[in-house]
């Protein structure tokens, strides 16, 4: 399995990725964790790229291809990886082209995590992740006042990016920069969109169908459920083209569906003959 999950900050694809990564045993390898492992580091490169962070900008392309790179690198990725926030624009979609021709290693399928604009908003506002163990909550389906780790107990925390104002930057660097790759990978027909909302157990299901599922011809995007919303942030998305146009084609079809083949041919005899007989003619003949 060698993914590559799409998605606006806060669409669910860190929370999908450990799923995937526990049922299939690919290592979800995310840009985001990398560079925030590097800063909680301390090292070079963690205090380079600390403030663009915490600012919700892009960190640049060359960082986050070596740390990619190093990390595809390892042995555990050998066996397939689902890549998590990269790549981020065009550059670094055709940077990764380039290192997994190298690797010997072609992605099987670009995956869409589709969430409307303020589902994303409040999820990201919400979110609160563990100090130790990385595990991620939310405060909505948190119980009141719980602020520690139900997995070991440690301190939750707010990332410095999750604030309200960082999250309008980050939405907006999203549609800006990385936006344009659905319409990228969609033409290279790797790309499946999936509704991310609901329960995350009906997400993971589709995420899982959708990995697997078959590749699909360039330019058309498989959607796996027919309740796929589309987020501001997706709105020029080909998914929504292509849902305007089944649904413009399904009410032709009901039209037409709709009167028997007798009264159809009645109805169009009719129109012909009154079309062809000029108006006095019909008056001369009906008396
Ligand atoms: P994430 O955890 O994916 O939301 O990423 C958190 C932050 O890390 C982003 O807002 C960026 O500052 C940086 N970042 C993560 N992935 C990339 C990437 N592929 N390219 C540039 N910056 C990135």
């Amino acid at each position: 399995m060698r993914i590559v999950l799409l998605g606006a900050p806060g669409s669910g694809k860190g929370t999908q990725a450990q799923r995937l990564q526990a049922k299939y045993g690919v290592p979800q390898v995310s840009s985001g964790d990398l560079l925030r492992d590097s800063v909680a580091r301390g090292t070079e490169l963690g205090r380079k790229v600390k403030s663009v962070m915490d600012a919700g900008q892009l960190v640049s392309d060359d960082l986050v291809l070596g740390l990619i790179r190093e990390r595809l690198g390892k042995p555990d990725a050998a066996r397939g990886f689902i890549l998590d926030g990269f790549p981020r624009n065009i550059d670094q979609a055709n940077s990764l082209n380039a290192l997994l021709k190298e690797l010997g290693q072609p992605i099987d399928a670009v995956l869409l995590l589709d969430v409307r604009g303020e589902t994303l908003v409040r999820r990201l506002a919400g979110r609160r992740t563990c100090l130790t163990c990385g595990t991620v909550y939310n405060v909505h389906s948190m119980p009141a006042g719980a602020n520690t780790c139900s997995k070991d107990g440690a301190q939750l925390y707010q990332r410095p990016d999750d604030k309200e104002d960082v999250v309008a930057k980050r939405l907006e660097v999203y549609q800006t920069q990385t936006q344009p790759l659905i319409d990228h990978y969609s033409k290279l027909g790797q790309l499946r969109a999936v509704a991310g909302e609901g329960a995350l157990e009906e997400v993971f299901e589709r995420m899982e169908a959708a990995a697997l599922a078959k590749p699909v011809p360039a330019g058309k995007v498989k959607v796996t459920t027919r309740k796929a919303r589309s987020t501001a942030a997706t709105k020029k998305a080909p998914v929504k083209k292509a849902a305007t146009k089944k649904k413009a084609s399904g009410k032709k079809a009901k039209a037409r569906r709709r009167p028997t083949r007798k009264t159809a041919a009645k109805k169009s005899a009719r129109r012909k003959s009154v079309k062809r007989v000029p108006k006095r003619r019909t008056k001369a003949r009906r008396r």
